[in-house]
């Protein structure tokens, strides 16, 4: 079989090293933007065309940004780089003995030094037949989903006469009380509330309902305590029900069964765990902590001298022997720092070994409120929420993103509106029945 290169430059017969890169995340992109201008080839290989930047995606999800202002094509942040070739293409297999990576469409690639970063998907706990009722928030189509949902509830909710079914309409159920799961019902709780008062005529704001379900004794468990209090007690002054210590034990097409109470609802996320891709098992590993790739501290796979993994897909220790976190900060340094080990392959043994600079966790609770854990010191409330703005404008991949989102942020702000609350014709059999009726 052919190597990529091969095909599209027949002339050339691989002169150089070739690096092959599967998934352009936060990790995937940062390690090929530190091997562009290097001299060796790189294939970067995605199955989206777009790098998505997941963290505003419940922004997606509650109609405050558009999609285009979270996402930015591969092949825009990356064409500038004559070394790099993008493929838009789904692995689904890795052969080690030819160094060649499958993919779905029959096709392989070849490599000398291999990077697996497809990061992570949701974990329904042996449940995947909830994800039809209970979209996770990990791609566009996913909050796209949500977005219409809620709009197509609150539609229908003006419109029918039935107290029970309107109750039912207006009430979001979120599964998971770690940051998306807040996150979520946060900004759901303040989208309800203010197209109720400005937009609606006949519903009562008694009658919305966002719950927000929680297994564990606390919300944001990553959080240290009085950090999660006050993210308690913002989301309940904002209408939020939070039920601590309760499980979710079906979600059907009428909604959830929370601590054993059937409770219909118009659209319920479910936010209430990840795992890693199931790239691990191409590797025939059985992958730590929920699926991940064991790496050690320079970021090969245990067992494989020219297979390396990072982000949320991988499992590696930090300092203080712990895991790293799934977070996007980790992926983009170890991308980063792999990018430029592997352009200086021969020097990979005496270089320094990885090492995560934690430039502090952050959630947003809603509008003027969020919390910051730095370690030795955190804040909380406006000032958190500033910071946190400042924090994800600047890492937005461009800078046009970044003006179109601080504009459009500052504009809403002051305006109390709300961004694209569009519904179209093709969306509304994408709902749960108590909206389609
Ligand atoms: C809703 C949400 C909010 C978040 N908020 C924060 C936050 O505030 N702060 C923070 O630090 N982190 C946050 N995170 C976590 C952060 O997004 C992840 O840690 C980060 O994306 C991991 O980067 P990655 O490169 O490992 O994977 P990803 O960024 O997920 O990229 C994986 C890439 O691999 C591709 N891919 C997967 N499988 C294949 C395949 N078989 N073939 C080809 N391509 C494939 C995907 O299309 C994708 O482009 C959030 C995550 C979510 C879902």
């Amino acid at each position: 079989m052919m190597n990529v290169l091969e095909k599209a430059y027949p002339a050339r017969a691989l002169p150089r090293r070739c690096v092959v890169i599967i998934g352009a995340g936060f990790g995937g992109l940062a390690c090929a933007g530190a091997l562009g201008h290097a001299e060796v080839d790189v294939v970067v290989i995605d199955r989206r065309n777009h790098n998505l930047f997941q963290p505003l995606l419940y922004q997606v999800a509650t109609a405050a940004l558009s999609p285009a202002d979270i996402a930015e094509p591969i092949r825009r942040t990356l064409g500038r780089y004559r070394n790099i070739h993008i493929m838009l293409a789904e692995a689904d297999g890795i052969d080690t003995q030819t160094k060649r990576v499958m993919l779905k469409d029959g096709n392989a690639v070849a490599y000398d030094q291999l990077v697996i970063a497809t990061g992570s998907e949701y974990n329904y706990f042996g449940h995947d037949e909830w994800q039809r009722f209970a979209p996770g928030l990990k791609t566009l189509h996913e909050a796209r989903r949500i977005r219409h949902r809620l709009l197509l509830a609150f539609e229908k909710a003006e419109q029918t006469k039935d107290p029970a079914e309107r109750r039912a309409l207006l009430t979001s159920i979120v599964v998971g009380g770690g940051p998306t799961g807040v996150e979520m019902a946060g900004a759901i709780s303040e989208l309800g509330r203010s197209m109720a008062s400005r937009d609606f005529r006949t519903i009562p704001l008694s009658d919305l309902r966002v719950i927000l379900v929680e297994a564990g004794p606390r919300i944001l468990s990553a959080f240290p305590e009085h950090l999660q209090t006050y993210a308690l007690g913002y989301l309940e002054k904002i209408g939020v029900d939070v039920r601590l210590g309760a499980q979710v034990s079906d979600i059907t097409m009428e909604g959830a069964v929370i601590a054993g109470e059937m409770v219909p609802a118009g659209n319920i996320v479910w936010g209430a765990g990840v795992k890693a891709s199931p790239a691990s098992r191409w590797l025939g590993l059985e992958g730590k902590a929920n699926g991940r790739i064991p790496v050690d501290s320079k970021l090969r796979v245990e067992g494989y001298e020219d297979i390396f993994s990072l982000g949320d897909t991988s499992v590696q220790s930090g300092d203080n022997g712990a895991p790293l976190p799934a977070l996007a900060q980790v992926a983009k340094q170890q991308g980063h720092y792999l990018g430029k080990l592997l352009a200086k392959i021969d020097t990979i043994e005496i270089a320094k070994p990885f090492h995560f600079n934690n430039r502090g966790n952050t959630a947003v609770i809603g509008r003027n409120a969020a919390i910051f854990d730095f370690g030795r010191w955190t804040l909380k409330g406006y000032l958190a929420w500033i910071l946190w703005a400042i924090v994800h404008v600047y890492l937005l991949v461009n800078f046009e993103k970044r003006m179109l989102v601080t504009l459009q942020w500052i504009w809403r702000y002051l305006t109390r509106q709300r961004g694209a609350r569009l519904i179209d014709e093709n969306d509304r059999e994408d709902v749960l029945p108590a909206a389609r009726r």
